[in-house]
């Protein structure tokens, strides 16, 4: 399918309480997205996605709890809004972690182990072969990074990286243990867009991998 130059740019979100929000912004206006930063809940109205950058989840649950933001962005994923989660992103979709309480968004039947790689190294890069992206591997920037211990039956596990889920998706959410944003890598960005133009109806649902178009 072609699309004209003029094609619309859908609105979205970056969840902007820490981690990389600028990379994510770059990378979502390379797949073809109009980004902008969300802070306080009234900022997610009219949003078609939305990212869930890294950080700290524990830190991010305070804030986002204190602000109002996390129940305003629970509605919003639990009505289908198409939201990529990155690092502490998939930790805040994930219903539960290996760790006890700690307050989530939700929304995905995984449960996370935290800090899961262990601290020697707490980083590394790997390749990662991802085949719902295409054939090319993606390169996987791992920094502190959580794994899905166990997936429920609705979620498509997307990647492993030593044996353990790296990657994952269910419905409208995709969730990455590592960092798409600060590796250039665009086809989880370029998901995520496709998935906001299908829904606004712009495009078919298409089966499988994702269309990566260079702007
Ligand atoms: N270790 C962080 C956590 O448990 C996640 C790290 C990251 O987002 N890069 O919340």
């Amino acid at each position: 399918m072609s699309r004209g130059p003029s094609i619309r740019r859908p609105r979205v979100g970056v969840l902007a309480i820490q981690g990389a929000v600028a990379e994510h912004e770059e990378a979502l206006a390379a797949v073809g997205a109009a980004p902008r930063q969300v802070r306080m809940p009234e900022e997610l109205l009219g949003l078609e996605a939305l990212v869930i950058p890294g950080g700290e989840s524990t830190t991010f649950g305070l804030v986002a709890e204190r602000s109002g933001l996390l129940a305003a962005v629970r509605e919003a994923v639990g009505s289908g809004l198409p939201t990529l989660g990155t690092c502490a992103g998939l930790i805040m979709l994930a219903k539960e972690t290996t760790g006890g309480e700690q307050t989530l968004i939700g929304g995905m039947d995984l449960v996370v182990r935290r800090n899961a790689f262990g601290r020697q190294p707490a980083s590394f890069e790997a390749e990662l072969d991802v085949p719902a992206m295409g054939a090319e591997p993606v390169h996987g920037i791992f920094i502190r990074a959580p794994w899905i211990e166990s997936a429920g039956p609705g979620v498509e596990v997307l990647a492993h990286h030593g044996g353990r889920a790296v990657a994952a998706r269910q419905d409208a959410m995709l969730v990455t243990a590592f960092h798409p944003e600060l590796a250039g890598e665009r086809r989880f960005h370029a998901w995520l867009v496709e998935r906001a133009r299908q829904r606004a109806g712009e495009v078919e649902p298409q089966r499988g991998g994702v269309r990566v178009r260079a702007q």
